[in-house]
């Protein structure tokens, strides 16, 4: 790797960052994948804290076993 991949790696590393700090995004906990929290159709609520869901699956297996996930 040349030194210019690795400067073009390290941007995209730190574009990732402010991206994901302006949008809010939170992690599905059944699949691990990212929800824009701004525009989620599925959430839950559980002690307090709000879910985020990519959909109603991941939504509906969550509700079933809320404490495997938190
Ligand atoms: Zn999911």
């Amino acid at each position: 790797m040349s030194y210019d991949n690795i400067f073009y790696y390290w941007n995209l590393e730190i574009i990732t960052v402010l991206i994901n700090e302006v949008i809010q995004m939170a992690i599905d906990p059944i699949c691990k994948m990212e929800v824009d929290e701004a525009t989620a159709k599925f959430t839950f609520e559980f002690k307090g804290n709000t879910y985020y869901f990519c959909a109603p699956g991941c939504k509906a297996e969550f509700e079933a076993n809320p404490e495997k996930y938190v």
